[in-house]
């Protein structure tokens, strides 16, 4: 038997596998982990789109991301925050798709503050969050 070309495929039969319990999904430790309890949860079927995920796989997917936060949160002593971010579209290597959770240190905003370079926390007047609603609504 070959072995699959996609790495997260490949992904399913590693010794870091964390939680495997059902035919749909399956949780990991990510391989180039940002801190020391950073895991991907992800399909075991390819599946690159959102929309392509079955109810059964976005059902385990749910469940296996509640156990981990509840995890994480336990193993930080209930410290700090919790960051979930999809895998597919924050960097093009990996098409099959995968969501990050990992523990933050604080408010997890703070990071996407910094790398996007916007205030940490600054209430928008009315009429900008109509415009951001506005922005969205013709694809919903
Ligand atoms: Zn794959």
């Amino acid at each position: 038997m070959t072995d699959p070309p996609c790495p997260l495929c490949r992904a399913a039969t590693e010794s870091f596998r964390l939680i495997d319990d059902d035919a749909y999904a399956f949780a990991t430790v990510n391989r180039a982990p940002m801190n020391d309890l950073h895991f991907l949860v992800l399909p075991k079927r390819h599946v690159e789109q959102l929309d392509g995920l079955s109810a059964e796989e976005t059902r385990s997917m749910a469940m296996l991301l509640f156990r981990l936060e509840k995890a994480i949160m336990k193993a930080r002593d209930g410290s700090g925050g919790v960051m979930i971010f999809m895998g597919r579209g924050a960097h093009k290597s990996l098409e099959h798709l995968h969501f990050h959770i990992l523990p933050t240190k604080g408010d997890p905003r703070r990071l996407i503050s910094a790398h996007d370079q916007v205030p940490y926390k600054e209430w928008a007047d009315e009429r900008k969050l109509i415009a951001i609603k506005e922005q969205i609504m013709p694809f919903l």
